[in-house]
Order: C-alpha cells, then structure tokens, then sequence
C-alpha cells in the first residue's frame, strides 16, 4: 500500500478485526451505501457539494458522481451543485488545476445525464483582498487580525447556501471532512455527531441548511488509496492531484464554511491557501512549489514577504485610526 506524506495526526479507527484492506474495503462500501440511501430519499433537498479541489473534497465528488451513476437516469431526481469558491488570490498553480477539473467536471455532465451544476463563488468587490488592504488600509492578516477567511471565503459561499435555501426550501450541504484531520477537526466532527439525527446534522448558521460528512471516517491513506485506484468519472487522472501535494509538501486550506473551521485557515498545516498568505510565518507551500520548479512564483513569494514588513513596521502605519482612536502600536491611555 502506497504511502504518502502527510502531517496530519490520524486518530484511531475501530480497532481492525480484520486485515487493513478489509477494513478499507469495509469502510468504502459503507460511504457508498450512505450515500446513495441519502441521495433516495424521498424529498427535493439539493445536495450542495463543497469543493477546495484538495484531496478529500476530490475524493467527496467522485464518489458523489460515482453515486449518481449507479442511479437510473429517471432516479437522479435531486439537483447537485458542487460549490467551490475562488478567494482570487489563491496560489496560481492550485487554482489553475481547480479551474481544470471543475471545467472538466462541467462538460462531462451533459454526457453522463447527471443533474448536477457545478458553481464558483468569489467574494463580493468590497469583500476582496486588495479592496481591503490597500482601499480601507487593512494591516496585512496576522493571528490577531484574521480578516480575510470571513471575507474571502465564508461570506461567499455562506450567500450561496443561504440563496439555495431561499430558493428550495431546504438543502443538505456535503462536506469532505475527516476525524483524522486534526485534534480540532475530530471535536467538531464528535460534536456534530452529538447533535445529530442520524446522518445529518442541523447547519449550526444557516437555518433549513443540514450537514452531511460521508467520508468522516477514513484515514488520510485511505483517501489517498481511494483516490489512486480510481479514475475521475470526469476524466483524466488522480496523478496531478498527487504531484500537487508532493510539489507542496502537504495539506491543503479546505473548503471553510464558519468559524468553526477557520482555524485551519492560514495554519502551517494549510499548504494550499492564498499566495498573498500572511498570517503564516513562512509559505512553505509556496517555496516548496518553487522549489519543485514552479519558478514564476518567486516574485509572488518576494511580494508577500514584503507585505508582511510593512505590516510589521510601525512607522509605516498611521498613527491615528480614521475613527479618531490611536493607532496600532499606540498606547489608548494616551
Ligand atoms: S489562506 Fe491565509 S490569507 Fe487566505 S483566507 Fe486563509 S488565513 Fe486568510
């Protein structure tokens, strides 16, 4: 079984009564029975697929497509939008490879018969990076100052899923998330189970929205094993997915609903984020893409260090907050 890098800190599973490739045998027909006995059930609720193009939001959409395909075209009577969204300033290299794979994804459709859409959001103008750090003279995001995930990320895809609800009613919104994430990942994922009735749990923000994690359960070398035995219904090959995490050395930022998952966001464990990235100290991912030869990214590299300076530098801040308040750096009791 292939091994693949990874710093993400697995949890146990159930303890393996048989052989590990039974288990995996096991825990996949498992998915696939959830989710097809989710797809049938007997009401209109669109299925909203979030996509980061990572591999397990990739292992999340082949399945659910997979899915679709064991179902009777007259069967295949729910819509399914697989959602992603594009910050704008998402590492080139990445989002060229999402915009491939969602452009492949979305001439397929029409030859596979399925009823599935696939829809990229991107944060509103006055949402956008640019428009806040240089028009409104936002220091660049730091630890203590996050303002990026909520406005490039959350706010946009959060519009989308509140419209889809407006519009049908209701709609069940499909994450790839894993327990074997992280320690933070696997307390929510327990605290939804908590919470939940039976497969899907309640949107926590969004009203008639239900939260469904079908691959929650695998490993990160189960999804790699899924992934790389399999073809993409969509075609083309699981290959470039992989030669993107060696090129990057690792994770990827996910596709972020709320606060709840924001942590992740920005995180030296989080490779494939923005390239303009500051709350991280160092952009491994981006270097180590560098390194890998992707070499028309050193000025995007040399741009974000230097974002994080001025930043950094007191002197090149106001001294006063355009509310009257003293600025950063100095003291409020005058
Ligand atoms: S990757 Fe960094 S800049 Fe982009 S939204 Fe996350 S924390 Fe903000």
């Amino acid at each position: 079984m292939t091994t693949f890098p990874t710093q993400e800190t697995e949890t146990a599973v159930a303890a393996p009564v048989t052989s590990p490739s039974e288990v995996y045998a096991a825990k996949l027909k498992a998915v696939r029975r959830e989710l097809r006995d989710e797809y049938l059930q007997p009401h209109a609720k669109p299925w909203i697929v979030g996509f980061s193009g990572g591999k397990d939001s990739t292992l999340l959409a082949h399945l659910v497509v997979e899915c679709l395909l064991s179902i009777a075209p007259d069967d295949r009577r729910r819509c399914v939008l697989i959602v992603s969204n594009d910050t704008k300033v998402e590492s080139p290299v990445f989002q060229d490879f999402v915009d491939g794979v969602l452009e492949n994804l979305e001439e397929s459709l029409t030859a596979l018969r399925l009823p599935m859409e696939v829809v990229k959001t991107q944060p509103l103008v006055e949402e956008s990076f640019w428009v806040n750090l240089l028009g409104r003279g936002y220091p660049a995001p730091n630890r203590m100052f996050r303002w990026c995930t909520d406005r490039m990320k959350i706010r946009p895809t959060s519009r989308f899923i509140r419209e889809q609800v407006s519009q049908n009613g209701e709609a069940i919104l499909l994450l790839g998330v894993r327990r074997s994430e992280s320690a933070a990942r696997a307390n929510n994922l327990a605290k939804h189970d908590r919470a939940s009735n039976g497969r899907l749990t309640l949107h926590t923000d969004f009203k008639g929205c239900q939260v469904f994690t079908p691959i929650k359960d695998l490993t990160t070398q189960e999804v790699w094993v899924a992934l790389l035995n399999s073809r993409p219904p969509w075609g083309g090959s699981y290959r470039e997915v992989v030669a993107l995490y060696k090129d990057a050395l690792g994770g990827e930022c996910p596709f972020v609903m709320n606060a709840d998952d924001a942590p992740s966001c920005g995180t030296s464990s989080a490779r494939f984020g923005c390239w303009t990235c500051t709350v991280v100290e160092k952009d491994n991912s981006l270097e180590s893409m560098i390194g890998a030869g992707h070499d028309h990214l050193e000025p995007l590299a040399q741009f974000r260090k230097r974002l994080r300076e001025v930043s950094d530098t007191p002197d090149y801040r106001s001294k006063v907050r355009r509310n009257g308040q003293p600025g950063l750096g100095q003291c409020l009791c005058g």
